[in-house]
């Protein structure tokens, strides 16, 4: 028989990616309200967070009722632990606070430049050394954009654009095109890769009018995604991933070695096979920046040798992430092995 129905919509109706930005939570009460936890004494008092919280809703519901541990609401939730000091814990971990709050671009390993692209983030995630940066919403600023491409011109040993931040996602789609106009004339520029969360924390972001701009680049595309546990994969994720990767972008995840997070060799195992079956293949797992108020975060380096020596022993070599952390100065992300221990 057939019907005269109209043809069915391929999604529901759903707001679009800055109302569910607005409507994060930026509350501490709410949160734990909202995944079934009591009010729990060792928050920051509020005002006192410095950092404010921010999470989207979506990444909330990913969040086990109940579980004052889960691994995705400590990554968010202001703890006391924060206000503490530690040694070599410091507001400049990685040593370019001047660049990065200065005209937002840093050339300092070859043949790639990263742009500070945004200072925003859907998420505000408590190990960031973005935590102490006072740096404005949009860093690359037409003035300042101009001033990078006329670096990109003069120098032909660049190959790679990174865009990062903050979340460059968090720029409207024409902005990014404004960005990235200018890269058809610069022939030795042939990859555009983007450091972004967006994907995970708000997979809305991946929407057509992204995908279009992103399809349409005349380079080759990388996008270098941040998820730190398995739990942060969905079925809205791993959608976004699929049409990130049908729009011609290789897909990568970085993760941060977080203490209470994903310190053990089941969680890791299980983010690294949760990451590829969203086709993401796991990049790098950092050490954290040491910045002041995420010491109750790290792992120490004989600690994260062993995680990653048993990640060995259960993954296929393409599925372990490089270990590394990144140091004022070199050349290069350190891999924590070759460290002179
Ligand atoms: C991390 C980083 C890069 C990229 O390094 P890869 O090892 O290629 O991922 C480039 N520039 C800066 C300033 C960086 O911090
Ligand atoms: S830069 Fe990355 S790690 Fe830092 S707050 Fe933004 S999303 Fe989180």
């Amino acid at each position: 028989m057939i019907t005269a129905s109209p043809t069915p919509r391929l999604s529901p109706p759903t707001a679009g990616w800055r109302e569910l930005w607005r409507d994060a939570i930026t509350d501490a009460g709410e949160l734990l309200a909202a995944v079934g936890l009591a009010h729990r004494p060792d928050l920051l008092p509020p005002g006192d967070e410095g950092f404010p919280l921010r999470v989207p809703r979506g990444f909330v519901a990913r969040m086990r009722q109940g579980d004052a541990a889960d691994p995705l609401l400590l990554q968010v939730l202001p703890r006391a632990q924060e206000a503490a000091t530690a040694d070599g814990f410091s507001v400049d971990a990685v040593g370019d606070m001047a660049s990065r709050a200065g005209h937002g671009v840093l050339h300092k390993y070859d043949g790639r430049v990263l742009l500070i692209a945004s200072g925003s983030c859907a998420v505000n995630c408590r190990y960031c050394f973005r935590r102490h940066f006072p740096y404005g919403e949009e860093i690359a600023a037409a003035a300042q954009w101009r001033e990078a491409l006329a670096h990109l011109h003069a120098d032909h040993s660049i190959r790679e654009v990174i865009l990062s931040g903050g979340d460059p996602l968090s720029l409207a789609t024409h902005k990014l095109q404004e960005l990235t106009r200018g890269l058809a004339d610069l022939p030795h520029v042939i990859r555009l890769r983007i450091h972004t969360r967006l994907p995970i924390v708000l997979p809305e972001r991946v929407d057509d009018a992204f995908i279009d701009w992103l399809s349409a680049l005349p380079v080759q595309k990388v996008v270098v995604l941040h998820a730190n546990h398995a739990n942060e994969f969905d079925a809205a994720v791993d959608a976004a991933c699929a049409r990130l990767r049908a729009a011609g972008a290789t897909l990568l995840n970085q993760s941060v070695l977080l203490r209470g997070v994903n310190d053990d060799v089941d969680a890791l195992t299980a983010l690294c096979e949760r990451s590829f079956a969203a086709g993401v293949l796991p990049y790098y797992l950092h050490q954290l920046d040491k910045v002041q108020g995420a010491a109750h975060f790290e792992i120490d380096d004989d600690r994260a040798l062993e995680l990653l020596e048993g990640l060995r022993g259960r993954l296929p070599g393409y599925l372990v992430p490089r270990l590394v952390r990144e140091l004022p100065g070199d050349p290069s992300k350190r891999p924590i092995a070759d460290f002179a221990r």
